[in-house]
């Protein structure tokens, strides 16, 4: 019975009902009208667009149990151990930092603005840093191993990512005076938002959302940030504002004639939970047994991922550049064709 209620007690907590069917059952839904009601709420918006988007692809006959089971596994992980780390870490970092801000700001609407491109500014460094720092991206891989995208991808992480995630970003608001009632409220939206931008396509086809697309980060832009095509790698790093990308060069849009192939570049076993979960680690862990000397072993830790001691380096930055150049040669080579059909077509003419 008792696991009965605890399987219980997760599926509320996990759906975000447990305060609404609290005011169901009083019927006093006073509550609704303040502010914490409204983000009571909207908290089951995800999980109820999670199911819905399940029951598309059940309808449509595309529900296949392996886009949503490692994920699934992978949450249930880290329902344990990660979440209370992060919550330590937060409350660690506001206690430590609090006293050093440049400044203080209070909870209005133009410290909102202010404290939320902040807020986009941290998430950019530790999501760069994810992705350029090869112990970085031990922990943020798990993330991109899924070969779909679905709303469940949002849960798809490391367990000691979300601490280290939050050590980045609440530092750098608290340092820059982000006030932490303000920042807790920062936090539920880039909550809400960075699960919603990896709807799959089963419940929305196009994820550009409009002229949204132009403004913000849709979920079009995050499912480029999924894929593993060169010219889609390591761009679109920001979550909610798009502008920090704008600002470094790593923004790209969707584009219709590069279909997204979701992965990563390695040949990985996305069944495998200790494949997707270690797998980088064990990668690493052999460059940096076969690296002659204490240097490169250090390297191969800080460098980005595909750095080689041996100066044939596969980073993203060669693989997308190589890319590119093909690319042009080939956008050359069809110019040099149809200059030399011309003349050709021309006398024909005459
Ligand atoms: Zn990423
Ligand atoms: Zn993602």
């Amino acid at each position: 019975m008792e696991v009965l209620q605890t399987l219980y007690h997760e599926l509320i907590s996990f759906l975000g009902i447990g305060q609404l069917l609290e005011m169901y059952k009083t019927g006093d839904y006073k509550a609704l009208l303040t502010f914490n009601g409204v983000l009571t709420a909207v908290s089951p918006v995800i999980p109820f667009l999670l199911l819905l988007e399940i029951g598309r692809a059940l309808v449509y006959k595309r529900f296949k149990v392996e886009d949503y089971k490692m994920p699934f596994f992978i949450f249930v992980l880290n329902r344990f151990i990660g979440r209370f780390i992060s919550i330590a870490a937060i409350a660690f970092c506001i206690g430590l930092f609090e006293k050093l801000a440049l400044f203080h700001t209070t909870f209005t609407w133009y410290w909102l603005i202010y404290g939320y491109i902040v807020w986009e500014f941290s998430h950019f460094i530790y999501h760069y840093l994810g992705h350029k720092v090869r112990i970085f991206w031990c922990l943020h891989s798990t993330h991109h191993a899924p070969q779909n995208m679905n709303l469940f991808v949002s849960h798809a992480h490391f367990f000691l990512e979300g601490p280290y995630a939050d050590v980045i970003r609440t530092t750098i608001c608290i340092l820059a005076g982000v006030n932490p009632p303000l920042l807790f409220f920062i936090m539920f939206i880039d909550g809400f938002w960075g699960a919603f931008i990896h709807v799959g396509e089963n419940l929305l086809p196009d994820g550009r959302l409009g002229f949204l697309n132009k403004i913000i980060l849709t979920p079009s832009a995050h499912r480029v940030h999924h894929a593993r095509n060169p010219l889609y790698m390591d761009t679109n790093f920001c979550n909610l504002l798009n502008i920090w990308d704008k600002v470094f060069g790593t923004f790209q849009y969707e584009k219709k004639e590069v279909a997204i192939e979701y992965g990563i570049t390695r040949q990985l076993n996305p069944n495998n939970l200790l494949d997707v979960y270690f797998g980088e680690f064990y990668y690493l862990w052999k460059d940096i047994r076969k690296a002659p000397g204490i240097k490169n072993k250090f390297l191969y830790i800080i460098m980005p991922p595909g750095w080689s001691h041996t100066g044939d380096h596969k980073t993203a930055n060669i693989v997308k550049a190589a890319y590119q150049q093909e690319e042009q040669q080939k956008a050359q080579q069809q110019a040099a064709e149809q200059t030399a059909v011309l003349p050709l077509e021309t006398s024909q003419a005459v």
